[in-house]
């Protein structure tokens, strides 16, 4: 059971109001409001402990470097990595997955190999596999899906050929919320000897993510979409994978010893972090994990699925309101479009009584092309949001919906 009052408190912006309305925020499948204790622990990093980490002998410096490799330990444990080594710390999913597609890309694709990706990724999840395989001369495999938006594992299944280099696929679909059945997934790419990079980003805050049970060779996730400020996130990579890759970008950090004529590089994670890192974010991001764990990820995925469940039932009584996914599995994401309403349309008069929801192709275009279709609205809820919220969401979209006819 969750205390959402409690959880509320923690959250000040939700007392915003917008238009002289209480904000309503479920937008939060592009970034998730940041508790009181995470802003309090970034804030205070500035205040207390700034300084460059790992290349100091004085106070700060070693007492930010110990808080840094600390998040480093917090963030194997929660993901269940066998490795601190494994966890390199990023920008985001976006420069995770590109580290991967362009220095995988670089030892192991060739001309004629194949990626497969699929049909519902985000652009992040696409166009680094498109300049790794434009740059080596391969070429993308798509897996289809059905009109509720379920991967097809007949058709994943017959993309196989001994040219397959890499599997990339989404753990849970930010657009139509389904969640992939990534184990299965692994496991049929692994019974053709190719790994797999999963793109958590839309399933880290909403599941419990185990990446040695799920055997993952990749698993990419950014700390903003799980309470954590902007610009930090994390590639989890195997062992055996990131000691093979070369590094991703050249810099401090991930030498051993520079001369002019030759460098070596340092040892894992540090090979992939070149520069000064977001330290601030990082040590924020401890804290948003240790927020979820206080809660209990079990529990946030319990009650985001009574908020889906709900709305989905209140959205689809609707007249002339469609949802496109519908997959029997999905997290609190929520995709419709009002009769023939444009979705930019839509969006701003449900601003304009306070209610943020996404509109637009949310990076996946190839999903609206599949549908037909110029985009969506997308209300995504939180651990934070109510069945009261989705009532006023209800309430206004009847409002507005004789405005858009
Ligand atoms: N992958 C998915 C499924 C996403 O939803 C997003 C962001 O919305 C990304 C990747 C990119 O994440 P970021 O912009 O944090 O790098």
């Amino acid at each position: 059971m969750v205390d959402i009052e409690k959880i509320r408190t923690q959250f000040k912006i939700l007392d915003t109001t917008v238009y002289d309305r209480p904000l309503v925020y479920f937008d939060n499948a592009a970034t998730t409001q940041k508790p009181e204790c995470v802003i309090n622990v970034l804030a205070d990093y500035y205040r207390t402990l700034n300084s460059n980490i790992h290349r100091g002998v004085h106070y700060l410096s070693s007492a930010a470097t110990e808080r840094y490799e600390e998040t480093r330990t917090a963030v194997q444990q929660f993901v269940n990595a066998s490795h601190q080594h494994e966890i390199v710390f990023t920008r985001g999913t976006t420069e995770s997955i590109n580290l991967v597609a362009s220095s995988f890309g670089k030892l192991f694709l060739h001309k004629g190999d194949e990626v497969i990706i699929s049909g519902m990724e985000h652009h992040s999840n696409i166009v680094p596999w498109q300049l790794a395989c434009e740059q080596y001369g391969a070429s993308l495999r798509v897996i289809p899906f059905s009109d509720q938006g379920v991967l097809d594992l007949e058709a994943y299944r017959a993309l196989f050929s001994d040219r397959t280099r890499i599997v990339a696929v989404n753990h849970v679909s930010n657009t139509l919320g389904t969640v992939n059945p990534i184990k299965e997934i692994i496991q049929i790419a692994h019974s053709h000897g190719v790994p797999v990079l999963i793109d958590g980003a839309q399933a880290i805050s909403h599941l419990a993510v185990d990446v040695q049970a799920l055997d993952c060779d990749f698993y990419c996730f950014s700390g903003h979409k799980m309470y954590a400020p902007m610009g930090i996130g994390v590639l989890y990579g195997k062992e055996q994978w990131l000691d093979k890759m070369p590094p991703y970008q050249g810099g401090g950090e991930m030498i051993k010893d520079v001369t002019f004529e030759r460098t070596t590089y340092n040892e894992l994670p540090f090979k992939f972090e070149a520069g000064t890192p977001s330290v601030g974010d990082a040590l924020a991001l401890k804290t948003s994990i240790e927020f979820m764990q206080d809660l209990g990820v079990e529990n946030i995925a319990a009650y985001e699925t009574e908020l889906l469940h709900y709305a989905t039932e209140q959205l689809s009584a609707i007249d002339g309101l469609r949802i496109f996914g519908t997959a029997p599995h999905k997290t609190s994401v929520i995709s419709f479009l009002i009769g023939t309403a444009h979705p930019y349309d839509t969006g701003t008069l449900l601003d304009k009584l306070g209610i943020a929801v996404r509109t637009g192709h949310h990076c996946t275009q190839p999903i609206m092309d599949r549908y037909g279709i110029p985009g969506t609205v997308r209300a995504s809820f939180a651990v934070y949001n109510t069945k009261q919220e989705i009532d006023t969401l209800v309430t206004g979209i009847q409002r507005i919906a004789p405005m858009l006819a």
